[in-house]
């Protein structure tokens, strides 16, 4: 055993080897078909003292196994019989913590995936900005100091209506600096059925505490009244407050106050309207079956004082919270401090104003945005494509799996159209070898992840986010969970290609 610990390659050795597998001697599948491989480009990026902790871990691998007694042969142990699990090794270990996955559970705005994917345009302005300086806070027309804010306000007035806006981080940091500007020390009115909690703990009556505000909580659960406002009005009342509720429907026996009959209230006794409307979409989407969602536009008409909603959900864009209203109000809230630590930084501004522009022309958008696109899609089109992924899947998979189709649905997620089923045509995968509960767990270590859903004892795959550039890896990492020969190969993808446009 000691001779067997002598025949380890040295540390030297193995990242020399690494760096030129073609060196690493004859016959060795590194030394044939594998030296083509994207992997050598890979390891060359790598910074040294990781890959020499990689190595170092891979070296103490083999000494376990050496220990345990499954290498007992010292040929298993030169370089060339080591080199291509030491790559994999290597790779598979050097791989980014946060990486690309592919997203085939028919959630459009999936939050734990990233929510929106950009739009070209606004990738491309993304890179721009941070590869080069800008204009960021720069007046080009005095060469004096200018505000970041100048380079969406006007596009956001021109899409939403309203008189000005300002955009900052997310929107629950939007609706913090709303009732923070607003409402330090005052009481805001809210019905009892719009105490949301969404995601990631943001609470609306936790929010509010943290702005220095007191909830007035008001109504049921169920049904709220135009009296209950009127009767919680005080002196030290300052605003009404109208929260969607994004990740939830109340129906039945169920009554909420209308937006206009609200504001009708607030002018009546001077109290600003602030709507946190979730989401907000800048497009009616009734012609695609989901309907009874105002548009921002709608709702600014409709008198709120000032609105707020993501950038990253319907809308399409990148993480940002939106805020838009009356001017004097808008000027108050720029003004205040906290804006500063919430404030959103160059790439986002970059993608921003990118994807508004896109809005200016709703068609055009609906076409560019991802996220429209996706949940804009013909059900004949989904069907269409599910055929194309199942065929692909069965060349690649064969006897491994036996592939289907199935109608089903998709959602829009990210607490927007909650309960508004989207029809699509599922790919259903059911492996021979495995339950559908381990295909399911090890299509998380494949690469890159494939993240699907389980119905009916089957894999499901969802063509409405899964991007027809995406079949391939996604059949390869199907391959590759099911252990069929190569597919480790297979999986690894290349340079990524861009999202095909569709629709
Ligand atoms: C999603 C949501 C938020 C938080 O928005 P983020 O952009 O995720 O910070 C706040 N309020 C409502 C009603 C929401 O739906």
């Amino acid at each position: 055993m000691s001779n067997l610990f002598r025949s380890l390659p040295s540390m030297d050795a193995l990242l020399t080897a690494l760096a030129h597998p073609e060196q690493a001697g004859p016959g060795t599948p590194a030394a044939s078909e594998q030296t083509a491989r994207p992997y050598q480009a890979d390891l060359a990026a790598l910074p040294r003292p990781l890959l020499r902790d990689l190595v170092n871990a891979f070296l103490d691998q083999c000494r376990g196994a050496i220990r345990a007694g499954t290498i007992t042969d010292a040929a298993a142990l030169s370089t060339q019989a080591l080199l291509p699990a030491l790559a994999a090794h290597v790779l598979r270990a050097a791989r980014p913590h946060f990486r690309r996955v592919l997203n085939a559970t028919g959630v459009v705005i999936h939050t734990n995936l990233g929510r929106s994917l950009l739009a070209e345009e606004a990738t491309a302005a993304v890179a721009e900005a941070c590869a080069n300086y800008s204009n960021l806070e720069f007046d080009l027309a005095t060469g004096e100091r200018g505000s970041r804010y100048s380079h969406v306000e006007e596009l956001l007035c021109k899409v939403t209506g309203a008189e000005a806006g300002l955009v900052v981080n997310n929107n629950a940091a939007a609706v913090l600096l709303v009732l923070d500007t607003l409402c330090k020390g005052g009481e805001v009115v809210v019905s009892r059925g719009q105490l949301v909690e969404i995601g990631g703990s943001f609470r609306i009556p936790e929010v509010m505490e943290k702005s220095g505000a007191v909830l007035r909580e008001v109504g049921a659960t169920n049904r709220t009244h135009l009296r209950d406002y009127e009767n919680a009005i005080n002196e030290r009342t300052v605003a009404l407050l109208k929260v969607h509720t994004s990740n939830y429907r109340i129906t039945g026996f169920h009554k909420e106050v209308g937006l206009a009959e609200l504001v009708a209230l607030g002018r009546a006794r001077n109290l600003p309207v602030i709507e946190d409307l979730g989401s907000g979409s800048f497009l009616d989407f009734t012609p695609w079956g989901l309907h009874g969602e105002p548009t921002v536009r709608e709702v600014v008409a409709d008198g709120a004082d000032v609105v707020s909603f993501s950038g990253d959900k319907v809308l399409g864009g990148p993480q940002a919270g939106l805020i838009v209203g009356r001017r004097e109000i808008i000027a108050r809230i720029k003004r205040n401090p906290l804006n500063r630590a919430l404030r959103i930084d160059k790439m986002t501004l970059a993608a921003l104003e990118a994807t508004l522009r896109l809005y200016l022309d709703p068609e055009l958008a609906r076409r560019k945005v991802p996220t429209l696109r996706m949940m804009t899609a013909p059900a004949d089109e989904l069907a269409r494509r599910a055929r194309k992924l199942a065929n692909r899947l069965r060349t690649a998979l064969g006897d491994a799996a036996t592939i289907g189709l199935a109608p089903g649905v998709s959602r829009v997620g990210g607490g927007s159209f909650p309960e508004r089923d989207l029809p699509t045509t599922l790919v259903s995968v059911a492996p021979a070898g495995c339950s559908a509960t381990a295909l399911k767990e090890r299509l998380l270590d494949t690469d890159p992840p494939l993240v699907g859903r389980l119905e009916d004892d089957t894999f499901r795959l969802d063509p409405r986010t899964l991007d027809d550039t995406e079949f391939p890896p996604a059949a390869a990492a199907l391959a590759q969970a099911l252990g069929l020969p190569g597919a480790q190969d297979a999986a690894r993808p290349g340079k990524r290609a861009p999202r095909a446009r569709r629709g």
